[in-house]
């Protein structure tokens, strides 16, 4: 793309047409870079892993027929790994799909039936308690069902991951909004880094991440989830003490709304 030069025109309109042009160019501009930076960064995370892969293989092929441990722990990363993989792969699509623009197929949701459901299908995985608190008999609101499951199931996910105590969600409303706090009492995340959590594929610590199974793209998710629903989401967090998301949307939904 290429600006038009900011010419001093006497004419008003043009200018103006002009500085908006621009504008429009610089937009274009910083999306296509981050496009750019989104597909080096996947290739490079997906490559990490085939690398990984390769080598648990390699050494799976020259020594794994003589010592059985080496078999055993070639055999076990290899199919962690794979796992690793298949999660990205398929967040990556999600990811995608999370951030078209066209208008999502809304419709009425419960919210603590919707969370309830969502604790007993963890419970055979996990068997942690989780905890809902709230004052209200039911909370109603418009979203996309299937959005707003995987965005709890993100956060969900997140706090039995980096904690081992049990996790709270607690609901409540007011006239605009419903806000959701996901609480865990777990490792936190350094004050440093809190903004940088929802950039994709960033992890605090990817070494220590790499064992937890992590991929970096659950709250870029979360986030394209929320914005999706013009809704917010942020952290509170400290670190060695726990973590507290919190999501705000709204109750009705003024565009995009596409009753069934
Ligand atoms: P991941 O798949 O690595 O969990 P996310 O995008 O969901 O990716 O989270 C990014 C990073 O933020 C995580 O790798 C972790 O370091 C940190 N994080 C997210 N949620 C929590 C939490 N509840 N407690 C501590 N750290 C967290």
């Amino acid at each position: 793309f290429k600006k038009i030069p900011a010419r001093s025109h006497n004419q008003d309109e043009l200018s103006q047409m002009t500085a908006t042009f621009n504008r429009m160019v610089d937009r274009l501009e910083e999306s296509f870079q981050s496009q750019q930076q989104f597909v080096s960064d996947a290739s490079h995370e997906l490559n990490t892993t085939l690398m990984i892969i390769e080598g648990y293989a390699n050494m799976l092929r020259r020594w794994g027929t003589r010592d059985e441990e080496i078999y055993k722990e070639s055999l076990e990363s290899i199919y962690e790994e794979t796992q690793r993989m298949r999660t990205m792969t398929r967040q990556l699509l999600t990811l995608a799909s999370s951030q078209q623009e066209e208008p999502e197929p809304y419709e009425r949701i419960e919210l603590i039936g919707c969370c309830g459901q969502i604790i007993a299908h963890l419970k055979p995985v996990h068997d942690r308690q989780i905890t809902i608190f709230t004052d209200e008999k039911e909370i109603w609101f418009d979203a996309n069902l299937v959005k707003i499951k995987q965005l709890l199931v993100i956060l969900l996910d997140n706090a039995l991951k980096y904690s081992s105590d049990p996790i709270e969600i607690l609901l409540s409303t007011d006239e605009k909004d419903v806000h959701i706090r996901v609480k865990d009492y777990g490792i936190g995340i350094p004050e440093g880094e809190v903004k940088r959590v929802f950039e994709r594929f960033y992890r605090v610590d990817s070494s220590r991440h790499r064992k937890t199974g992590g991929t970096g793209l659950g709250l870029p998710i979360a986030k394209a989830i929320t914005d999706v629903h013009q809704g917010t989401i942020r952290i509170d967090s400290v670190e060695g003490e726990g973590t507290e998301v919190i999501v705000t949307l709204p109750r009705r939904q003024q565009e995009g709304l596409s009753p069934r």
